[in-house]
């Protein structure tokens, strides 16, 4: 029977992950088309901290793409003192400067890439990506409810309800990405298996308007973590009170007990909470929506099944803790777009595929593990503050006004406070787990170069390398012609390979010409040096590198690398075929 409708792939999901999809498939000439049960786009705010990396990748979408994330984003200067306060108006307990904040993460922050992060709201981010697609060619159809799917050697029938008409719509592609969150049905009929638990923890957002500037612009911030009766009962540690737009867009995230029924969130409780954590019981606040959601530890141990592939929370469920949801979303998209238009475009085996499970699945257990533990990282701030059994009014009044006598044991309590609290850099600024992916699979040669043994924690700091499988480390480098700036990173992406090298390196340059015209693939050269087309005046390029001037390195559409010569090889074309024919599968 034929399908209503025929597209190379179609993306079941418009959030940050089938956004991200669509848009980076449209940009690399793939048609695809993208739907979503509902009418429109995310109407709550949900994911907002957006990470260097996936900045990268709207930057590999285009500078103005990029651009207009920043334009709609807080800004990474209010995003960082980390409150822990009884509430709002009441006592402080202590705080931490965050998301690259403190001066030294900054340092880090900066040196690591060309992007900055932000506080981009998804209601902001997801029109973007959306855009992005829609206006590069994906097809959109909204009100399009996906129902199930059947494949066979050449493609796969989708079966969708039309919500509009009540009508049923095939849609035959040659893949099918399951792009539908955290309940995806698609993940569920590709029968992927998954490890952990859904349902920790019972956890409700109150979305508002209400001016709290005198509160906060003092010690700006995305997060407020409040401790009161109550806020270490499910939830994702303590209540929180998160800046949405400063200082007059908040959304509260307060816990229930997951084994107990889920509470109504009615209008009058919602305000309550509210004016409770806040600490100001006659607060005029306009109540824009609230829902429970559960605290999930729950990831997929493969992404795949045949021409079925999954991104986003379809296979990583967790919580907001550390802002990984939308930002892996959309790096799980950066790694399968460009594998999956290679492989269309028939410049790569359907094997290269295989390395998309090989690649992201690590990944999502280690996020989803990462986000739980934070939330039991909070534990030591209670125990602290004497509250390791619950949070009793009148025994934290007590223990808060003990915390500023003049004895041994306050100066103990003060000592252990600051202790938990700078513990929580692994939640809010955890540079490490956000830069430092490292991929093992096929689609990656290191020909037994040893992987770098991390010098500092590798999960609070970025440690940048050239060892195959990284992503590319960033350094500015400047145009000879005009002396503009330019990062490494901006040399490679946009779908192609990209072969780097220096003075010495010409042979690699013939050779990658030579090697992509037989093989048919897109492949940009670049010679870094003086009088060359970028010049690397700071050296920090040279620092970076790990290759002699006459080595290369071979970077992915992705920005990872695949391969690298430390110097020039006897034969450079038959390195190069080598090692691409590997990566492609052919
Ligand atoms: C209520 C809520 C609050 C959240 N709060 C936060 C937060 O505070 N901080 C944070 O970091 N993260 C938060 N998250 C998580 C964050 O939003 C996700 O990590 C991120 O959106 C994942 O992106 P995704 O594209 O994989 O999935 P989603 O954004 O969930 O997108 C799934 C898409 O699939 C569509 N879809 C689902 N089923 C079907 C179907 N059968 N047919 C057609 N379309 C379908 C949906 O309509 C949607 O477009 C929250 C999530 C939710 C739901």
């Amino acid at each position: 029977m034929m399908a209503d409708i025929t597209t190379e792939v179609l993306i079941v999901g418009t959030g940050p992950a089938g956004s991200g999809a669509a848009a980076l498939l449209s940009s690399h000439g793939i048609g695809n088309m993208v739907i979503n049960r509902y009418r429109w786009l995310a109407n709550t705010p949900r994911a907002h901290i957006t990470n260097q990396r996936t900045m990268e990748v709207l930057r590999d979408l285009g500078r103005e793409v990029e651009d207009e994330a920043y334009m709609f984003a807080t800004h990474q200067d209010l995003m960082g003192e980390n409150i822990f306060c009884e509430s709002l108006a009441g006592e402080e307990i202590g705080r931490m400067q965050a998301w690259g904040n403190h001066p030294l993460s900054r340092a880090e922050h900066v040196m690591s890439s060309p992007a900055r992060m932000n506080d981009l709201p998804q209601t902001y981010l997801e029109p973007l990506l959306f855009k992005t697609a829609c206006s590069r060619g994906t097809q959109a159809r909204m009100s399009t409810e996906y129902l199930f799917h059947e494949q066979d050697g050449e493609g796969v029938t989708t079966t969708c309800r039309d919500r509009l008409t009540g009508r049923d719509v095939t849609i035959r592609s040659k893949y099918l990405i399951g792009a539908d969150g955290g309940k995806s049905l698609v993940a569920e009929h590709a029968g992927l298996p998954f490890e952990g638990k859904m349902g920790v923890g019972g956890s409700m957002n109150i979305h508002f308007r209400a001016d709290l500037s005198r509160h906060v612009a003092h010690r700006p911030s995305v997060l407020y973590w409040v401790m009161q009766p109550g806020a270490d009962v499910g939830g994702i540690g303590m209540g929180l009170v998160r800046m949405v737009r400063p200082w007059n867009e908040w959304l509260i995230v307060w816990g229930y007990d997951i084994n107990a029924p889920a509470p109504e969130v009615t209008p009058e409780f919602a305000v309550g909470v509210a004016r409770q954590l806040i600490g100001d019981p006659d607060l005029e606040i306009e109540l824009l929506s609230a829902n429970t959601w559960t605290v999930n530890n729950y990831y997929a141990t493969r992404l795949s099944n045949g021409r079925v592939y999954c991104i986003g929370d379809a296979i990583h469920r967790h919580p907001p803790s550390n802002g990984l949801g939308s930002n892996t979303s959309i790096q799980d998209a950066f790694n399968l777009a460009w594998k999956m238009a290679l492989v269309l475009k028939g410049q790569a085996g359907e094997a290269l595929l295989d390395s998309f499970d090989a690649e992201r699945a690590p990944i999502a257990k280690q996020i989803v593990t990462r986000a739980n533990r934070s939330i039991a990282e909070t534990g030591p701030i209670f125990e602290a503050l004497g509250m390791a059994e619950g949070v009793d009014p009148a025994q934290m009044q007590q223990n808060l006004q003990a915390r500023s006598d003049g004895t041994p044991a306050a100066e103990a309590q003060r000592d252990a406070i600051r202790k938990a609290i700078a513990f929580k850099k692994y939640e809010f600024d955890a540079h490490g787990v956000e830069m430092n992916q490292r991929y093992r699979s096929g689609a990656v040669v290191t020909d037994g170069q040893m992987e770098p043994a991390f010098q500092l924690d590798a999960e609070l700091h970025h440690q940048p390398t050239t060892w195959p499988g990284a992503r590319l480390p960033h350094a500015w480098l400047y145009r000879h012609d005009d002396g503009g700036r330019v990062s490494t990173l901006d040399l490679c992406g946009r779908g192609r390979f990209a072969l780097l090298t220096g003075l010495g390196g010409e042979p690699w340059v013939r050779a990658a010409a030579a090697v992509a015209g037989e093989m048919g693939i897109e492949l940009a050269s670049h010679v870094i040096g003086p009088r060359q087309e970028h010049v690397d005046h700071s050296g920090d390029w040279a620092r970076l590198s790990e290759i002699g001037d006459d080595g290369c390195l071979l970077v992915r559409p992705d920005h990872h690398v695949a391969w690298r010569a430390t110097g020039m090889a006897e034969a450079p074309q038959q390195e190069l075929r080598r090692v691409l024919r590997q990566i492609l599968a052919r």
